[in-house]
């Protein structure tokens, strides 16, 4: 499962990072996660609940923060925020609009003690 790989990933930083800081316990990971990432954030959760299980991350919260779908016009450079997956330009009704967020997949924060 492409989640789990992800789940492992994340993982790995938080327990980087606990280490770094001699830390003993991860209390939560924050997650920026793009709608256009791919990754299902229920799948994410249960693969992230399942590797943690017996190291200090177990019973640490993930909190997923969804970024949405921005698109820029290419004929108007007009950015805005892709709703449903319409990717039409909001200002000049243009067809030409390129991603510019949404793809994102990063730890953003993590708590540990
Ligand atoms: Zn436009």
């Amino acid at each position: 499962m492409h989640e789990m790989s992800i789940a492992e990933g994340i993982l790995d930083i938080a327990l980087d990072t606990m280490k770094q800081n001699d830390a003993t316990v991860i209390h939560s990971i924050q997650l920026n996660l793009g709608l256009m990432s791919g990754v299902e954030p229920d799948a994410l959760h249960f693969c992230f609940d399942a590797i943690t299980k017996d190291t200090p991350a177990e019973g640490a919260t993930l909190n997923i923060n969804t970024i949405p779908i921005k698109g820029q016009c290419l004929d108007c450079d007009h950015e805005f925020i892709v709703q449903e997956y319409v990717f039409v330009c909001q200002s000049c009704g243009g067809h030409t609009v390129q991603t510019v967020g949404g793809r994102e997949l990063q730890v953003t924060s993590i708590d540990i003690d």
